[in-house]
């Protein structure tokens, strides 16, 4: 039936390499597709991949990176279970992995295990080798032992809970990619994301039990739909809950709703492009087939005797490449089959018609997608707090898209990020609260902050648009537990100034200086005892407004030199110009994450250099730049001055860091007004688009491909090149500026300038409308950069500049 359906054709190259090292499993759930479906072919298996195979398999791997030009692959070690394999086994499949493909080829390394023997070697050998590891997990423990269990029916819970905990210490932190969940319609639904949830995953994918139309999942009748039931269940809990985790499957619809590709191979039309080698070498098709029949995977070929190529022409793997052809007729004309793409192929199995028939699940994934459809969680990616949504209009899409937006436009974005912030940090503190031994401390900064917000919520958002907020609630923090109690108590301290209610708290001392945002810093001592921190006593006097620290009256407003007093206060400082008013930060600890350095504390000359040129910069942009003037007045609240170091014009944004922007400088000459302007205009860019792929998926995930831009020598990232395209929009258009403006009018350098930045982005912006990699508001939003682009070689062609499109 496949061959007659692939019509012979080659499947796509392969780009997911699922390898087998481990043939056996220390568990015996009774849902396993190993070892408890149609295929028994596990027994004929060696137990163990062996040295030979392996490194024949990462040959093979290699030649096919190379045949294909692949730029990055996914390999999945898998099992059994994969850990039986052992600690030395796995890192020297690492290592020949990683030195079989090509050197532009990137190997993301992955592992599914059932967690039992997780303990601290194998955490560290994953993170030394960059393996990032799924954990399989059923729920809660009742849900969990209903199926996964020990041969002699001992429950695994224990176990794998245990080891949940230990990669999720920050040392391991990084190698675990999530929970995987196979759902039982006899579990509570809520009750087993909770479960899962508590666990701090950094992102759940629920799984439909295994079954075709011969072996029927569990269910009432034929109508009924317990598995969409239980999904929904989830589902409606899921999108309304502040710094929630990801799940795959709902972020999956979703996303092809927006128009990108699926994150699951049991959802969409996109190719599968996987493959599975066993531990003999055998050359498979996906695992879940073996729930069809014996031998349904078996392609005949094995890694001695054939290449990946060779396999890629078997048809089952042709079959799965079809897309909207290979489905069935009532799948090509089914109102979803867009999103569903018949389900996951082994689903569809039914004896005589083979794969030729809808999923098994099909009226729950109807069911399903229609709720999500009909119930659009907000913004892919932002997560908002409850009873809150974003959206942009489409008229102030069309205007950020353009190059430019207006106040409202950015207003939008500006909230949105709010939501955004609100929610890591929920989650920040939910993450903090049990994984500190400070957690306690990080639990009382959280409890006067939440009430603060409650009470005084309009004095208290401005101090939580603090851009560096962002930046320690999503980041790592070097100083651990006590820093981020630091981080908290400054926060709730500051809010309490401006809420009018005084606070009284022991806040933990830690690396020498306490921020309380919008206000400024208390420097303290350096500390030279054991922990090298200790606690204070803060008490918070509005009225003054002072801080009493430790029974020590510290006026806020004043900026004494440092002198040998226990501490001393620096005060936040202003740039204003035209009723404009940003913070120049030389305070925060957390504003050094730029690819510069941040500078120190701004003397004061400097800072009146800063003034100075931001007066410049600020009536240069009103005046010949409104349309981006508008937008940076509405969205930029800080400028954060970064080490120069020779590169006069450096500067910079960070994604997570909303409302700043980092500028080298300051420099004495007058021209540094005209210089900071185009600094200001160029990073505002980055900090709007940063912000609308926050709210809005452009790009479609999974384009791992690079692409040459004319102002950089290395190739960039699809996204890289939206951002340094959208930045230059506005660079372009300062440049036109400038060429007007230059003494020697538009012959000057400044006319070169712009012509040549107008070529490189015209040709970025290309790259883009060409790319597959765009969803149908990244098409939409393209189209509108293009236009912007066109525009400059009319007018280029009005004032008889060179004006041909290279
Ligand atoms: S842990 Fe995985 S491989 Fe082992 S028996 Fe359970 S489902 Fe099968
Ligand atoms: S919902 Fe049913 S008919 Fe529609 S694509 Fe999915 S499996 Fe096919």
């Amino acid at each position: 039936l496949n061959t007659q359906q692939a019509g012979g054709s080659a499947a796509s190259p392969f780009r997911q390499f699922i390898l087998k090292v481990h043939a056996r499993c220390n568990l015996a759930c009774d849902h396993c597709y190993v070892y408890e479906h149609a295929d028994q072919s596990w027994r004929d298996r060696p137990i163990v991949m062996s040295d030979e195979t392996m490194r024949q398999t990462a040959a093979r791997i290699g030649e096919h990176c190379r045949v294909h030009s692949l730029g990055d692959i996914q390999v999945v070690l898998h099992g059994g279970e994969p850990l039986l394999a052992g600690l030395h086994r796995i890192r020297r499949l690492a290592r020949l992995l990683r030195a079989s493909v090509p050197e532009q080829c990137g190997v993301q390394l992955r592992m599914q295990t059932n967690g039992v023997l997780l303990d601290d070697n194998f955490c560290a050998l994953l993170v030394e080798e960059g393996v990032k590891v799924g954990i399989s997990l059923d729920g809660d423990q009742q849900a969990n032992d209903l199926h996964r269990r020990y041969a002699d029916g001992r429950s695994s819970y224990r176990e794998v809970e245990a080891a949940v905990r230990t990669i999720s210490q920050p040392r391991f932190r990084g190698a675990f990619s999530g929970l995987l969940c196979t759902i039982d319609v006899a579990s509570d639904p809520i009750r087993s994301y909770t479960a899962l949830c508590e666990l701090d995953p950094p992102r759940i994918d629920f799984l439909l039990p295994h079954a075709n139309w011969e072996i029927v999942p569990r269910r009432s009748g034929p109508e009924a739909t317990p598995h969409a039931d239980w999904l929904i269940a989830v589902y409606d809990r899921w999108r309304t809950e502040p710094g929630r985790v990801p799940i795959r499957v709902f972020d999956s619809i979703a996303g092809l709703l927006a128009g990108a590709d699926s994150l699951t191979e049991s959802l969409g039309l996109d190719a599968a492009d996987l493959v599975v080698v066993e531990t003999d070498g055998a050359i498979e098709q996906v695992d879940s087939l073996k729930a069809a029949y014996d031998g349904a995977a078996g392609t005949g070929f094995d890694v001695h005797r054939h290449s990946f190529d060779d396999a890629r022409a078997h048809p089952g793997f042709a079959a799965r490449s079809l897309g909207m052809e290979g489905l069935c007729g009532t799948c090509q004309t089914c109102p979803v089959v867009r999103i569903c793409g018949g389900g996951l192929y082994a689903h569809r199995y039914r004896a005589g018609s083979g794969f030729q028939n809808p999923s098994v699940y099909c009226r729950d994934l109807l069911k399903l997608i229609t709720h999500v459809r009909d119930r659009p969680a907000v913004a892919l990616r932002a997560r908002p707090v409850p009873g809150e949504t974003h959206s942009l209009s489409g008229a102030a899409f069309d205007d950020l898209a353009a190059g430019w937006g207006g106040a409202g436009a950015v207003q939008a974005l500006v909230d949105a990020q709010r939501s955004l912030r609100l929610s890591s940090l929920v989650h920040f503190v939910r993450v903090g609260r049990s994984a500190d031994p400070s957690g306690e401390a990080l639990a009382a900064a959280w409890e006067v902050l939440a009430d603060l917000h409650e009470r005084a919520p309009g004095a208290v958002e401005p101090v939580l648009a603090h851009p560096y907020i962002g930046a320690w609630v999503t980041g790592s923090d070097a100083v651990g537990g006590a820093g981020r109690a630091r981080d908290l108590w400054g926060l709730a301290l500051a809010c309490s100034l401006r809420a009018g209610v005084p606070v009284n708290a022991t806040v933990p001392l830690v690396g020498g200086r306490l921020l309380l945002p919008t206000w400024g810093a208390l420097d303290l001592a350096p500390e030279t005892g054991r922990t090298g921190w200790r606690t204070g006593e803060i008490a918070t006097d509005p009225a003054a407004p002072a801080i009493v620290v430790d029974g020590r009256v510290v006026p806020l407003g004043e900026d004494p030199a440092k002198d040998d007093a226990e501490f001393s206060w620096l005060p936040v400082r202003h740039l204003e110009a035209d009723g404009f008013r940003v913070a120049l930060d030389d305070l925060d600890p957390h504003r050094d994450c730029y690819h510069h350095p941040a500078a120190g504390r701004q003397s004061p000359r400097q800072f009146e250099h800063w003034q100075a040129a931001f007066t410049d910069a600020w009536e240069l942009i009103n005046r010949e730049f409104p349309r981006y003037g508008e937008g940076i007045a509405s969205g930029l609240g800080t400028i954060t001055p970064l080490e120069a170091s020779g590169a006069v014009d450096a500067s910079a944004t960070h994604r997570r860091v909303f409302g700043a922007v980092g500028i080298g400088g300051p420099r004495a000459d007058p021209g540094f007004g005209d210089a900071l302007a185009l600094l200001l205009l160029h990073e505002f860019q980055h900090v709007k688009v940063g912000a609308v792929l926050d709210l809005v998926p452009l790009l479609a995930p999974g384009d791992d491909a690079r692409y040459e831009v004319g102002w950089r020598p290395d190739p960039r990232p699809l996204e890289a090149v939206l951002q340094g395209a959208y930045a230059h929009l506005a660079v372009v258009e300062y440049w036109h500026s400038a060429a007007h403006r230059s003494p020697g009018g538009p012959a000057g350098e400044a006319r070169s300038t712009f012509l040549s930045l107008r070529d490189q982005t015209a040709a970025a912006v290309d790259v883009l409308a060409t790319s597959s990699s765009l969803t149908d508001l990244g098409r939409r939003w393209i189209g509108r950069m293009q236009t912007t682009v066109q525009s400059w070689y009319e007018l280029a062609e009005s004032e008889e500049w060179g004006c041909d499109r290279p």
